[in-house]
C-alpha cells in the first residue's frame, strides 16, 4: 500500500489528506493513502528518514519544515535550491529527492502568462521566495516586493531577484499577498499599504485561505478584479506533488471539491 503524507507542526488543520485521497480514488488508486504527519522540528530528520521503510513514497512539507526538508535531501531541483525550501519529498531507490511545487503551482493557477507583466508581491517570507522566483523565472517585466520588515525584502531580492518598494504601492498587472495577514481575521487594510478598493490591480492572488473568502479576496471581487484564492494555490501545488508520486495527472476538479470541503456530489 503506497502512502504519502504531509509533515508539519502543527498540521492537524491541513486539507491535503482530503485533497489527495479524493484524487487517488478518482484515478483508481484505491490502495493509496495520505496521512497527517505531525512532527516537531527536533524529530523531523529522524522521522523523514524512517518514512520509506514504513511504506511512504512521498511527503508534502509545510511550516516550519520546508528549509529542513531541503537540507536533508540527497538531491533537489534547481527551483528548490534557488528558493531555499522544499515542499515535496519523493522517496525512491533509497534516496530522498526534494522539489518545490509552490512555484510552478502559482504559475499554473494564474489566469494569464506572467511573461512581461508587472507584479507587486506583499511579504518576504518563505512563500514569497517561491512566488518571486516563479515570476522572475517566468519572465515578468517587474517584480516589486513590499514587506513590513524591509530588510527581509532586500535580502530576498538580492538572493532571488525582483526589486524592493516602499508604500505607497504602484499599480501593476498582478498583486500577490504572501503575508499571513488575514489568516487570523486581521484587517488587511490596516496591516498592509492598500486602500479598501484595491484599485489598480486587475488580478489578485491571495495565498491565505480559511473557511470563507478573505477580506482581500472579497474586496478584489467587489472591485471587479480576477481573483485566485489560497485554496486554488493549495490545489495547484498539491496537483504537482500528486503527479510526481503517482505518475498520473491530478484530477483538478476532484481536488478542488475536496479542498473546499464541498460534498462529492457537487463535483
Ligand atoms: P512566513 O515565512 O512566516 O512569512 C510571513 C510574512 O507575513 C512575512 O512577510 C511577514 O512580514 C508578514 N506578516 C506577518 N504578519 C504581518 C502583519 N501583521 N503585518 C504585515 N505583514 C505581516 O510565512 P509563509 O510561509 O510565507 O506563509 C505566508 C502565508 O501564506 C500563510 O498564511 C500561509 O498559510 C500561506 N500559504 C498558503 C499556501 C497555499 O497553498 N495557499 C502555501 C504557502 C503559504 P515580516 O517579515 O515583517 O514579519
Amino acid at each position: 500500500m503506497p502512502i504519502c503524507g504531509v509533515l508539519g507542526w502543527p498540521v492537524r488543520h491541513s486539507r491535503s489528506p482530503a485533497l489527495h485521497e479524493a484524487g487517488y480514488r478518482a484515478v483508481g488508486l484505491d490502495d493509496w493513502r495520505y496521512q497527517l504527519l505531525p512532527v516537531p522540528p527536533e524529530l523531523f530528520d529522524e522521522t523523514v528518514r524512517g518514512l520509506p521503510a514504513a511504506g511512504f513514497v512521498g511527503a508534502n512539507v509545510t511550516i516550519p519544515h520546508k528549509e529542513a526538508a531541503l537540507a536533508l535531501a540527497d538531491e533537489a531541483t534547481d527551483a528548490a535550491r534557488a528558493i531555499g525550501a522544499a515542499n515535496t519529498l519523493t522517496f525512491q531507490h533509497g534516496r530522498i529527492h526534494a522539489d518545490n511545487t509552490d512555484a510552478p503551482g502559482l504559475l499554473d493557477a494564474l489566469p494569464f502568462d506572467p511573461a512581461s507583466c508587472t507584479a507587486v508581491v506583499l511579504g518576504a517570507g518563505g512563500s514569497a521566495r517561491a512566488v518571486v522566483w516563479a515570476l522572475v523565472n517566468a519572465g515578468a517585466a517587474e517584480v516589486l516586493v513590499w514587506n513590513r520588515t524591509s530588510a527581509r525584502a532586500e535580502r530576498l531580492c538580492a538572493e532571488i531577484g525582483g526589486r524592493t518598494i516602499q508604500a505607497p504601492l504602484p499599480a501593476a498587472d498582478l498583486l500577490v499577498n504572501t503575508t499571513s495577514v488575514g489568516l487570523r481575521g486581521e484587517d488587511p487594510f490596516q496591516a498592509l499599504p492598500l486602500t479598501d478598493a484595491i484599485n489598480g490591480y486587475p488580478c489578485l492572488v491571495d495565498l491565505v485561505y480559511g473557511s470563507g473568502p478573505t477580506a482581500l479576496v472579497s474586496a478584489a471581487q467587489a472591485a471587479g478584479a480576477t481573483v485566485v484564492d489560497g485554496l486554488e494555490i493549495l490545489v495547484r501545488q498539491g496537483a504537482r506533488s500528486f503527479a510526481q508520486w503517482t505518475g498520473r495527472p491530478a484530477p483538478l476538479d476532484v481536488l478542488r471539491v475536496a479542498a473546499r470541503g464541498e460534498p462529492a456530489a457537487a463535483a
